[in-house]
């Protein structure tokens, strides 16, 4: 093969693997989740689905499906907020009354909730800017959004080196 051939060869390789990659970080993995038992709460579940399709559009796509086979099934019941992740991307939330009641806000914990079903774990650092400081950044605190880290631990998590084992996180402040 003449020099010039191979290097169109390898161009034309290059561009392939390059064409793949991009078509795989463009198609985020698709969540259903059922909300049909999360009584007051239905709202503020799409609305934390909703931070966490804008903020990784790429990575995740959670849609609501009260019926049939879904990734999550989310409740509403008087106890703490708590997950319980079967697989990444699969579990159950609850959305305890105890933490609305003690003035915690909604969104922030379906959001925050919804990111143990995405593989965070809970990281009590107090900090507003952190989701996952859950209940320990007070009740002032209203912060929904993932900060930087949390946001590339779960773009990670869904590229596949993440092993996520069978776990509930209880969050009781
Ligand atoms: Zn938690």
């Amino acid at each position: 093969m003449s020099l010039r051939k191979t290097i169109a060869v390898v161009a034309s390789a290059a561009a392939m693997s390059v064409g793949l990659i991009g078509t795989a970080e463009a198609a985020p993995r698709t969540l259903y989740y059922n909300s049909a038992g999360a009584a007051e709460f239905v709202a503020s579940v799409d609305a934390g689905a909703n931070v966490w399709n804008t903020q990784l559009p790429n990575t995740v796509k959670l849609v609501k499906r009260n019926s049939g086979s879904v990734n999550i099934t989310i409740v509403a019941d008087n106890g703490w907020p708590r997950a319980q992740t079967t697989s990444l991307g699969n579990g159950r939330v609850w959305m305890g009354r105890q933490a609305v009641t003690e003035g915690h806000d909604k969104v922030r914990i379906a959001a925050h909730e919804l990111g143990h079903i995405l593989g965070l774990p809970d990281r009590r650092t107090g900090l507003c800017t952190d989701l996952m400081s859950g209940a320990s950044a007070g009740t002032s605190c209203k912060n929904a959004n993932p900060n930087a880290a949390e946001k590339a631990q779960v773009v990670r998590n869904f590229g596949g080196s993440a092993t996520v084992q069978a776990t509930t996180f209880e969050d009781a402040a």
